[in-house]
């Protein structure tokens, strides 16, 4: 018996890499060109793009350089608008600004608001023996002693004009403010500052003051003419000394 043997046909096409790759290349050489035209300008275009977009931040970020300055800068401004260039306590506008302020929190709460109105003695008499550089020299000093003496946190001392300080005491009735009176006219007249003019025998800076308190629904203009009222009677008294008033407006 013939014996017979089958092996498989194995055929195997094959395809020249170079041919192939030359025929894509002429298939697709038409739409090659646009494409890779067309990449350029996608990334030349993110190019721009991120460089805008870089440009954008840089700018974003030195305008609010400028407007921190620019808040720095007007905080300063109101600060200044708010303090006394020669003595560095409140000048008028603050105190008119935390006068109107402390009245319309007592409004609410219905506690008293003192206010007391400190004046030097024979101040004219000061500059024209000594000269206004002097007289600038005691204002600053008298100023200090206003602003360390203690006291509470929320009480508020002013220039009011001139060689006139004034207390504002929120949350104080009219027998604390005539005690701090007391503690302010004595810590004056402690410290002694000769003033050989004065027509007083002690021939030393001393303050008069003038107290008025405040009951619900006093006005800040009331106030303040009380306060100036007991001042000048504090003054005709003799100076060196305290004169309070009640103010019962409401
Ligand atoms: P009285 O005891 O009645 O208060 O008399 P006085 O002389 O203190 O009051 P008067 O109002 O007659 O004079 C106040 C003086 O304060 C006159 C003014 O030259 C002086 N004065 C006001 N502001 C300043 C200032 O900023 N510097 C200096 N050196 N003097 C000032
Ligand atoms: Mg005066
Ligand atoms: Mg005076």
């Amino acid at each position: 018996m013939p014996i017979r043997t089958s092996y498989p046909l194995v055929v195997a096409v094959g395809l020249d890499k170079s041919v192939l790759k030359r025929q894509w290349l002429k298939n697709n050489i038409a739409i090659l060109f646009p494409n890779i035209l067309l990449l350029l300008t996608v990334v030349l275009l993110g190019r721009l793009m991120l460089k805008q977009f870089r440009k954008t931040l840089e700018h974003r970020q030195e305008l609010l350089l400028a407007r921190d300055e620019l808040t720095r800068a007007n905080l300063t401004l109101r600060d200044l608008a708010l303090i006394d260039g020669l003595t560095g306590l409140g000048n008028r506008r603050q105190f008119d600004i935390c006068l109107e302020q402390s009245l319309a929190r007592a409004s609410l709460t219905g506690e008293p608001v003192s206010l007391i109105m400190c004046d030097i003695d024979f101040f004219k008499s000061y500059n024209d023996s000594r000269g206004h550089v002097a007289g600038d020299e005691c204002l600053k000093r008298v100023a200090d002693i206003l602003k360390y003496l203690p006291r509470r946190s929320t009480d508020i001392v002013a220039r009011y004009g001139g060689e006139e300080f004034a207390l504002i005491l929120p949350a104080t009735d009219i027998e604390a403010a005539e005690q701090l009176a007391q503690r302010i006219l004595a810590t004056i007249r402690q410290a002694a500052l000769p003033h050989h003019a004065s027509l007083l025998p002690e021939k030393i800076i001393t303050l008069s003051a003038g107290i008025s308190t405040s009951i619900t629904g006093s006005d800040a203009l009331t106030l303040k003419q009380s306060a100036d009222a007991a001042l000048y009677t504090a003054k005709r008294s003799g100076r060196n000394c305290i004169v309070s008033a009640w103010d019962r407006i409401s």
